[in-house]
């Protein structure tokens, strides 16, 4: 991805690092050829030159481009769950992944890791993106996801042959299991997508407390991944499906739902971050009867956003990681209001706005582990760069509201929001 050239410099606004510390009035960010150079109140800015470019916030507040944890660039706002597998050809997915993409950019975030893709869309999605092909957040891929047979992910009957061969690799026992592994190691992801256990959304025979794979299957994941520097993640809500992960060795768990105890003990040991998704939940309870879902689903979804959210608290107080994410996709739950999970976490789970930016930044890149590249506004790192017209830390919805962006930078180059040239 290119880097701006020269000097720009951002004022007249709040500045949030991302780094959890509180914010700095009257900043300045100052950036050299892409990468941050200064970051503090605009009295300790450096000289700067005259031909630089200068970007009026407004008044308005600048923070680092968000992280979308938990992205299905191939998931196409569908309503029934058979649709992300069957409804269209690879080839027109593919383009709705790279209009998914830019909207997601569009949106503030400047960096996403995928939950999951139909084949291996998302590896080459972000290769396009890496590429300046198209505008994108700067993506970490996963391509399949892993499910044990008879699991969450596996609801084609066997009657109409044909198996879930895009969307999902079903395994049974842990050769099948690294074989799959294998398979998406070949396929260039970075990230192992699984499902340990069910979801209200399957609640005759995949519930929200069923597993969907031994720990012999999950610990066969994790070493095979591993050994080839791919990082595992599965899709947790079950108490006993959280355990397994934890001891297995999972690099982030997805949900977190029912966290007890025990399984939070091993999550503060291992410091294994979580991204509840909780919009989501609280999207199939608002919207769900709208669109049909049968009132035991809606129950489910009830139960998993009050597990979920009492879980996130939870992990918060003890100082654990948690990230931003939200599945969004689905029809109720489409892509484009990606902040929405931001604004939900503050007000129906009770995180300060501060803690909630640094969720969706600084931890954000942390999982991706590109902290080092992203994530927060501090000398060195890449100007990936939001620049809001608003107080943020008043009204966390302001982040919904692209209309309110004055620039969304990558590498400092202005690539969506008011500035765009
Ligand atoms: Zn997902």
């Amino acid at each position: 991805m290119k880097l701006a050239q020269g000097t720009t410099v951002i004022r007249n606004g709040q500045l949030i690092t991302g780094t959890g510390a509180g914010p700095i009035r009257d900043a300045a960010l100052v950036i050299q050829d892409g990468k941050i150079a200064y970051a503090g109140p605009v009295a300790g800015a450096p000289p700067i030159p005259p031909d630089a470019q200068r970007v009026d916030a407004r008044g308005g507040t600048i923070m680092p481009g968000l992280v979308e944890a938990h992205f299905h660039p191939t998931y196409f706002n569908v309503a029934a769950l058979e649709d992300l597998d069957i409804k269209y050809p690879v080839e027109y997915v593919t383009l709705l992944a790279a209009a998914n993409a830019r909207l997601a950019l569009e949106c503030g975030y400047t960096a996403a890791r995928s939950g999951g893709s139909l084949f291996n869309i998302d590896v080459w999605l972000k290769r396009a993106i890496e590429d300046d092909i198209f505008i994108g957040p700067r993506l970490a891929a996963s391509g399949r996801e892993i499910c044990g047979v008879g699991g969450l992910m596996d609801w084609n009957p066997d009657y109409r042959k044909i198996g879930m061969e895009g969307l999902v690799l079903l395994v049974n026992g842990p050769d099948e299991a690294r074989a799959a592994v294998r398979k998406l190691v070949k396929d260039g992801v970075e990230w192992v997508k699984t499902y340990p256990t069910g979801d209200a959304a399957a609640p005759d025979t995949n519930d929200h407390h069923t597993l969907c794979m031994t720990f012999e299957e999950m610990h066969a994941c994790v070493a095979t991944a591993h050994n080839h520097n791919l990082k595992v993640t599965g899709h947790c809500r079950a108490t006993e499906g959280i355990k397994n992960a934890l001891r297995a060795g999972y690099d982030t768990l997805e949900h977190g739902t029912f966290m007890d105890q025990k399984a939070l003990d091993l999550l503060l040991e291992r410091n294994t971050p979580v991204v509840p998704a909780l919009q989501f939940e609280y999207a199939s309870i608002v919207h769900g009867p709208e669109i049909g879902m049968p009132e035991r689903v809606v129950d489910g979804h009830k139960e998993t956003l009050e597990g979920g959210a009492d879980s996130a608290r939870m992990i918060l107080k003890a100082g654990g990681r948690l990230g931003m994410g939200g599945d969004y996709g689905f029809a109720w739950n489409p892509h484009g209001t990606y902040a929405k999970e931001l604004t939900f976490f503050v007000r129906h789970v009770g995180f300060s706005p501060l803690d909630t930016i640094t969720c969706a930044t600084k931890t954000g890149a942390e999982i991706l582990e590109r902290d080092k590249e992203i994530g927060t506004l501090e000398p060195g790192k890449l100007a990936d760069v939001l620049v809001v017209d608003g107080d943020v830390l008043a009204d966390i919805s302001l982040l919904e509201d692209r209309s309110r962006f004055i620039a969304v930078m990558q590498g400092g180059i202005v690539k969506a929001g008011a500035l765009r040239p």
